[in-house]
């Protein structure tokens, strides 16, 4: 069973469908559970294609300080979530 850290992990590379089928089926398996997922995937969503939006701004495609930040609100969403 997927948990909640794997699906994180993967979620950049789903959100882009970039993931094989057996991958992609676990993952929505899993967010038919989890509403934390859920939440946290289209947060995901919305970031990605605010950072699709913002890239063509850029001639060096996507700003390595705004992936930096995207990983550290992972890592708290994560953090927060084990809270009991
Ligand atoms: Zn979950």
């Amino acid at each position: 069973m997927l948990m909640c850290r794997d699906l994180a992990r993967s979620a950049s590379d789903y959100v882009e469908g970039q993931l094989g089928r057996a991958d992609t089926v676990a993952i929505k398996m899993h967010l038919l559970m989890c509403r934390h997922c859920r939440r946290f995937v289209s947060n995901l969503r919305a970031s990605i294609a605010l950072l699709r939006h913002h890239s063509h701004l850029s001639a060096q495609g996507v700003d390595p300080h705004y992936l930096q930040r995207l990983d550290s609100a992972i890592e708290r969403e994560l953090q927060a979530r084990e809270d009991p």
